[in-house]
């Protein structure tokens, strides 16, 4: 894979600068993968490695810091290729030059040269929040406000498989500590209804059930088996419907004593507002990657806290670099009460990005107090 390095400042008339601060000089790029421990499979499809962009933002005083983005392409649009272009001919030159502590005015500055990629934008993002938590010696969660718990809680999230598969797993990971398990469908919701009450037959009852759809089913057929998995036990259902069908959203939310909660219908600001105003959902799933960076993430849990709905820190397949992102950022939002998807460190044979802050699966992770994000590289 190429590497980015571009020297040459963009003039930048309205940036602010902190005259303390040196500019950023550099930005690089590498692929790292890992093997899944098994093929994780969801809807669009299957994957047998975890395949991941670290980007590094180094400072002319030669500060350095690391971040991490994936493209999950059937779910953003990005792919992998055209992360790395995107980074290195638009955003890179964008902030080379740029004061490393101004991360508002870094957003803008990638707005302003490039519509959308919000996964390239990500990658970017968390290196500028490592390199910020660096230059201050403060931890990633106190420059997003502080920690509101020392440790967060995290769901285990069991791929598609057969019935009796997916039961056995979900049944293993409460057996190690995890309490909320969630589980894949979206293909058929009779076979779903039968999957909600295998896995709630195979799990403790203080273990909760999430129900993740991935946008498989439509309003009107899925209505009566929704209506039977939640009489089965579902807590929490997500993205039953096309990332568009809001007024879809809004119908199910009426006739369904379940808690809501969308994920593709998200991946930006005004998504989450528009969502607010229809009143299309109960929970927010927030994903660093998919809404382009922590910046954004932490206007969009301030929304969800506004609308008082609550909030899920979720996860697309990514290694140690953006699920500490994700730890820190769980740690901030005191609405993020819904135990966080933070296991792509955990679903791989060997972490290559942070393995000393994700061992053992046991649903909570530490939240680290390090400088930066704490990560190993
Ligand atoms: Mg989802």
């Amino acid at each position: 894979m190429s590497v980015a390095r571009v020297t040459e400042p963009v003039p930048t008339a309205e940036a602010a600068t902190n005259p303390a601060t040196a500019p950023i000089t550099a930005i690089r790029t590498r692929v790292v993968s890992a093997r899944y421990r098994r093929p994780f499979k969801i809807s669009s499809g299957i994957s047998t490695d975890l395949v991941s962009l670290v980007v590094e933002i180094e400072t002319a005083d030669g500060t350095v810091g690391v971040g991490e983005t994936s493209p999950m392409t059937a779910y953003t649009g990005e792919t992998l290729a055209g992360v790395t272009a995107a980074i290195e001919e638009h955003l890179a030159p964008a902030l080379i030059g740029h004061d490393p502590l101004d991360r508002a005015g870094a957003h803008l500055q990638m707005d302003a040269v490039l519509r959308g990629q919000h996964v390239a934008k990500a990658g970017l993002d968390i290196a500028l929040y490592d390199l910020a938590g660096r230059l201050s010696g403060w931890p990633v969660h106190t420059l997003l406000g502080g920690k509101v718990r020392d440790r967060v809680q995290t769901a285990w999230v069991v791929g598609l498989g057969t019935l009796d598969e997916m039961a056995a797993e979900a049944a293993e990971y409460a057996d190690r500590g995890f309490r909320h398990l969630k589980v894949k469908g979206g293909k058929d919701p009779a076979q779903d209804l039968e999957l909600v009450r295998a896995v709630r037959a195979a799990l403790p009852a203080d273990a909760e059930i999430c129900l993740d759809a991935n946008e498989g089913y439509d309003a009107t057929t899925a209505l009566p088996m929704l209506t039977k998995m939640t009489e089965a036990g579902l807590s929490l259902l997500e993205q039953p419907l096309p990332r568009w069908d809001l007024a879809g959203l809004v119908r199910l939310r009426e006739r369904l004593d379940v808690r809501l909660m969308v994920d593709e219908s998200m991946h930006s600001l005004q998504d989450a507002l528009e969502i607010v105003r229809r009143g299309a959902a109960d929970v927010l799933n927030i994903k660093i990657l998919k809404v382009g960076g922590l910046h954004r993430a932490l206007q969009i849990a301030n929304v969800a806290e506004a609308a008082g709905l609550a909030v899920k820190i979720g996860s697309m397949p990514e290694l140690g670099v953006a699920t500490l992102a994700a730890v820190h950022l769980a740690a901030a939002v005191p609405g993020a009460t819904v135990p966080a998807d933070l296991v792509g460190p955990m679903l791989v044979t060997e972490e290559p990005l942070a393995p000393s802050v994700f061992g053992e699966a046991n649903g909570w992770v530490d939240v680290p107090t390090r400088p930066g994000l704490g990560h190993d590289v």
